[in-house]
Order: C-alpha cells, then sequence, then structure tokens
C-alpha cells in the first residue's frame, strides 16, 4: 500500500504509528473490554471473597447486601459481554470453535445454572433432556450463551407462578433440536420476523422489563456460524418457543479426560505461584484469595519483563499470565518463559479477559497448559491452583 493509500485508510496512534481500521477497531474493542471488565472483576471478585470468607462470618442483612452486589455485577458483566459480542458480529468479526458437544453433559451444566434464576423469579423450569445420548457440531462456549439467554427471556417475559421449559429432540437423522419453551407472554404473530432483528423490543416503551434487544439477534449470527438454525413459534397470552436446531454427530470414539486421571503427591514444602497481570487490583485480588491456601506463596509483577525475572530467580510452581500486558502480549511472553530452560515445562495458565479475542485455539497453538476468563471466578481460580499445584509433579 502506498503512503497515501496507508494515511487514508488507516489512523495514526499517540506514537505515530499506522493502524489500518481493523486494527484500530481491534484495538478499540480489546481495550473496551478490558476497561469495562477490569473494575468489575474486581467488584466481583472482593465481594465473593466477602461472602465465602468463614473465618470472618457476617450478619444476615450483610450477606443480603453482599449477595444484590453479586447478582447485579453478574448482570453487567451479562450485559457487558452482550455488547462486545454484539460489536465483534457487527464487525465481522465473530470467530466460532466447532466441537463435539455431548448435550447431556451441557445440558446439566445449563441446568443447574438456571436453578437459582427459576427460584428468585417463582418458575417453574421444566426439563426434558435426561439420557438424551447424543451429540451436536457446535461451539460449546457460544452455544451456553445462546440457551442461557434464551432462557433468561423466558423467564423475564413470563408471568408469576408460570412455567418455563428445556427439551432435546430429534429433528431427523442429521439434525437436533433444542427447544426453550415459556408460558409467558408470548409474541404477536405479526412481530414474530422481527425477534431476530437488533434493537427489537416488542411494547418496551410500556413495560419495565429490562433489556438490550440484541440477544436474539446475536443467538441467530452465533447459531447460523454453527451451521444451524433457530426460530421461534408463539401466541400472545399463551407462550413462546424458541428452536435451536444443530447439526447432529452420530458416533463419536476416544472420548477422554486426561487431566482427571492424574493423581499425584501432596508435598509439605511452602508452593509458590506467580501472577503477572498490570492490574494491581487484581494481585491484591488474588493474594486475598490465597490466604485460603496457607502452604502456597504468592509472587506477582506487573509486566512481563518483571515476570520473567522473577520467575528465573524464584522457579515457582505455576505462573498465572495475563494475555493484555502493557510492555508484551502473552504469546510472546510465553514464548520468552519457554526459552529458558529452567521454565519449559512449568504449567502456565492464560488469564484471558477475552474469549473472542483470545479464542482457547489460539491459546492452546501458544502452548498454555490450561485458561481462566477474566472477571476472575476464585472457586475456579482455586480449582487450577489445587489441580496444578497438587497433581503435577514437575
Ligand atoms: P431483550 O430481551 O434484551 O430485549 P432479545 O434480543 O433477547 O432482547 O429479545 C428481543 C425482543 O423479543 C424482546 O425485547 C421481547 O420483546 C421479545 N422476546 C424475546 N423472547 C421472548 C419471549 N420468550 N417471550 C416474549 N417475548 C420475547
Amino acid at each position: 500500500m502506498t503512503k497515501d493509500k496507508l494515511e487514508k485508510n488507516s489512523k495514526k496512534d499517540t506514537f505515530g504509528t499506522y493502524f489500518t481500521k481493523k486494527e484500530a477497531r481491534n484495538l478499540f474493542l480489546s481495550t473496551l473490554s478490558h476497561e469495562l471488565k477490569n473494575p468489575l472483576n474486581s467488584i466481583i471478585g472482593f465481594t465473593q471473597v466477602l461472602t465465602t470468607d468463614s473465618n470472618h462470618p457476617l450478619s444476615n442483612v450483610q450477606q443480603q447486601s453482599l449477595t444484590n452486589i453479586l447478582k447485579e455485577g453478574y448482570h453487567l458483566l451479562d450485559m457487558i459481554n452482550a455488547i462486545i459480542d454484539f460489536l465483534i458480529i457487527e464487525s465481522g468479526e465473530l470467530r466460532i470453535m466447532l466441537k463435539y458437544v455431548e448435550l447431556d453433559s451441557l445440558m446439566n451444566e445449563i441446568i443447574s445454572q438456571t436453578n437459582s434464576l427459576s427460584q428468585q423469579n417463582d418458575i417453574c423450569f421444566l426439563y426434558k433432556t435426561d439420557h438424551f445420548n447424543e451429540f451436536v457440531k457446535a461451539d460449546p462456549l457460544r452455544l451456553k450463551v445462546i440457551l442461557l439467554n434464551l432462557l433468561s427471556n423466558a423467564v423475564k417475559y413470563n408471568r408469576p407462578g408460570g412455567e418455563a421449559g428445556l427439551a432435546c429432540t430429534l429433528v431427523n437423522d442429521d439434525m437436533i433440536r433444542i427447544i426453550v419453551s415459556d408460558s409467558g407472554i408470548g409474541i404477536p404473530a405479526d412481530q414474530l420476523d422481527n425477534v431476530f432483528e437488533p434493537f427489537f423490543r416488542f411494547n418496551m416503551e410500556t413495560s419495565d422489563i429490562t433489556g438490550l434487544g440484541i440477544g436474539l439477534s446475536i443467538s441467530k449470527k452465533m447459531v447460523e456460524l454453527m451451521d444451524g438454525r433457530i426460530s421461534v413459534e408463539s401466541e400472545e397470552g399463551v407462550g413462546s418457543k424458541f428452536f435451536v436446531d444443530l447439526p447432529r454427530v452420530k458416533k463419536i470414539s476416544g472420548k477422554s479426560s486426561i487431566k482427571n486421571n492424574i493423581l499425584g503427591i501432596k508435598k509439605e514444602v511452602k508452593k509458590k505461584i506467580l501472577y503477572i497481570d498490570h492490574n494491581k487490583a487484581n494481585i491484591t485480588l488474588i493474594k486475598s484469595v490465597l490466604r485460603r491456601r496457607s502452604k502456597i506463596g504468592l509472587l506477582s509483577a506487573m509486566d512481563a519483563k518483571k515476570g520473567i525475572n522473577i520467575a528465573l530467580e524464584e522457579s515457582p510452581q505455576m505462573i498465572f499470565l495475563d494475555i493484555n500486558l502493557p510492555d508484551k502480549n502473552g504469546y510472546d511472553t510465553i514464548a520468552d518463559i519457554r526459552k529458558q530452560e529452567t521454565l519449559s515445562t512449568i504449567p502456565i495458565i492464560a488469564v484471558n479477559p477475552d474469549m473472542d479475542l483470545n479464542p482457547i485455539d489460539r491459546i492452546n497453538r501458544a502452548g498454555f497448559d490450561d485458561n481462566i476468563k477474566k472477571p476472575i471466578d476464585i472457586n475456579e481460580f482455586l480449582k487450577k491452583v489445587d489441580y496444578f499445584i497438587n497433581n503435577i509433579n514437575h
């Protein structure tokens, strides 16, 4: 590209470097995700620390207030994720990773995640998914987002004492249908074609049901990228049924869960974890979480260079590495760490602020042993710590 053309199609950053529009947009999305999720990470994380600290039990009122903060925090996180997904879809950059997905276990996960939703809203959930021993080809993370969104709508647009359902069935030899149904307010026939359009919200000027009006349009795009189809049947005042049809996988062989089979020996010496993240509040959070593991000490660094030096000097047992460091991205940093002879096999966990910008296949290819989403869920964090520290001899 000539300099003239480059200047026309690109923007200069503060150092005078040229970005293409696409690069600038990706950078914006990554910054947006980072800047919004980091403070929320701290809010959710510290609230979890307070609510689960058995050494300092809370009064009922305190516990209730913190439960409300957590609930609203997760709601805000859902909305931020939806907006970022929407912007990524609009920019044509959405990536889908197709896998064989076992419906039984996916449905069980969904059911356990929606338990509190049904209890809080006085809706009776009916699940007809037991022992549906079938597989579909889908992106499991996205499929979960889609089904949770449909179930949350089934609750939102319902009535007190109403019902919501989740079921699976065979459409034909090649397709499987997941059905999310409700006995709620329904959608008028002349509006049915609009529900998958972005920003469509029926009668919402007269209703106090909150929402952004983008969930169904995101779901449609995701299902179509999985070679599937989403559709709806509804009757006003009676209820709605949303159908997600996905390609069926007829036979799966060689299912294995190698990690779960590793058994290890616990050693009584104090172990060290290195946490590299440029956000101070995240480091403070991890420090306070690790107080629950008395035999583990925390080392921390706020940039890649310092992190690598500490790793060389201290030989920790595992490293958590933020993918978005200011001086170097996580992919280059892990390459530099692995080059060091003493660190070539150390477990390194990617701390991933954005699954869209850093999909799992990229993380695996870069040599990470595992990854954890930001905001960090402290139970998931401790599980990974326990797993890598206790089960692996290195
Ligand atoms: P949101 O729920 O945030 O408004 P969605 O994209 O999920 O956005 O849904 C778009 C619109 O479709 C909703 O505003 C609502 O009018 C209608 N809708 C979605 N699901 C249902 C449902 N289960 N019952 C009745 N109306 C629904």
